[in-house]
């Protein structure tokens, strides 16, 4: 389906509002509810082509700034959403230090300087990850196992049927909004292990605004590599 200008593939499903994706590879989708006729499709998406145009602009943006990592003086990295500038320095230091806003990393460690960043990563995501878990938990009214944070293959966060929950350390380099959108979906797979419109469901009414989060993710990922 065109509009205005866009080409947005549009999928019909069992759910009662309609979300706007950018993919990976910058194409637009559309999820909407099944009931609704071409032409109703059609004026909610062209209500919404503000944010479509917005999100594709952030989708260019982010993808032409996709860069190779090297642990050199002056090199950003991401940390809760935003990029800090990393300076290797003469100091003696525990592995990858934030302090006001730089990261900070002995020369002498340069040669396992990726490693030391997982470590910064993972010790604080697990701090950060406890509180958020707690909050939601109750909310759903689920009651998880235990809760991991680890290398992810492909994935950002992952549960098992016994109830285990685990977060990719890459989780770290994500807003705060998004990291509680993705502790949110993860838990809601204790409810629901699909992607099923219930499920969907589920994730809307403690986060109405998860698309953007979504979006942040679809955006982003690419640029996560360390
Ligand atoms: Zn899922």
């Amino acid at each position: 389906m065109i509009v205005s200008g866009i080409d947005i593939v549009v999928q019909k499903s069992k759910r009662k509002t309609v979300s706007i994706f950018i993919e990976r590879d910058g194409s637009v989708s559309a999820r909407v509810p099944e009931k609704l006729s071409d032409e109703e499709i059609k004026e909610i998406l062209k209500a919404k082509e503000y944010q479509i145009f917005k999100n594709l602009a952030e989708w260019t943006q982010l993808n032409e700034n996709v860069v190779e990592r090297e642990y050199v003086n002056g090199q950003s990295f991401l940390y809760l959403g935003r990029n800090y500038r990393l300076k290797l320095v003469e100091d003696k230091l525990k592995g990858v230090q934030f302090i006001r806003n730089t990261f900070l990393l002995n020369k002498a460690d340069k040669h396992k300087a990726k490693e030391l960043f997982v470590k910064f990563y993972k010790d604080k995501l697990s701090n950060k990850i406890q509180p958020i878990v707690e909050r939601y938990k109750g909310q759903l009214g689920v009651e998880p196992n235990d809760i991991k944070v680890m290398e992810l293959q492909n994935r950002w966060a992952s549960c098992t049927p016994r109830g285990n929950v685990n977060f990719h350390w890459k989780c770290a380099m994500a807003p705060i909004d998004v990291l509680h959108y993705i502790v949110v979906h993860e838990l809601a797979h204790l409810i629901h292990i699909n992607h099923s419109s219930a499920f969907w469901n589920e994730v809307d009414k403690i986060l109405p605004n998860y698309e953007d989060q979504v979006n942040w993710l679809k955006i982003n990922g690419v640029g996560m590599d360390l």
